[in-house]
């Protein structure tokens, strides 16, 4: 089982390879490479598998934690489940992309990340 913090199901869809640092983006690609086998995930508003190799992780700490941790509120609110809940990962990318993607809501969660940008070309490109 692999533990993913709530608003990394927006990240893991919008993922183009670039990341926080080389070791970061290898780490995010090979998770989402085990996630597509549709594994069980616990739901977090912490740190998580994908933060494991990130610059911004000290200890047990996302040096953004009180940004990153609203977003992942936001997210399990939006989707209707909560920290700590275990998912089957389809499941939950499905929510995700059927309350969040398709009702064009992913700015109203995350539109001041530093990411906002790349993520929105990315969503323009997926619309094609
Ligand atoms: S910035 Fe924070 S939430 Fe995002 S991957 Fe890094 S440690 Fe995790």
């Amino acid at each position: 089982m692999l533990n993913i913090r709530a608003h990394h199901l927006l990240c893991t869809s919008n993922f183009v390879g670039e990341g926080y640092s080389d070791d970061f983006s290898k780490n995010m690609t090979s998770v989402i490479n085990l996630l597509k086998n549709n594994p069980k995930v616990k739901l977090k508003a912490s740190v998580d598998d994908i933060c494991k190799k990130c610059p911004n992780k000290f200890g047990n700490f996302c040096k953004d934690s009180d940004k990153v941790i609203d977003y992942d509120k936001k997210v399990l609110k939006a989707i209707g489940l909560n920290a700590g809940e275990i998912i089957n990962w389809n499941e939950a990318k499905k929510l995700t992309c059927d309350i969040i993607f398709k009702n064009d809501r992913r700015e109203e969660i995350c539109g001041d990340c530093q990411w906002n940008n790349l993520c929105k070309e990315v969503e323009k490109e997926r619309l094609k």
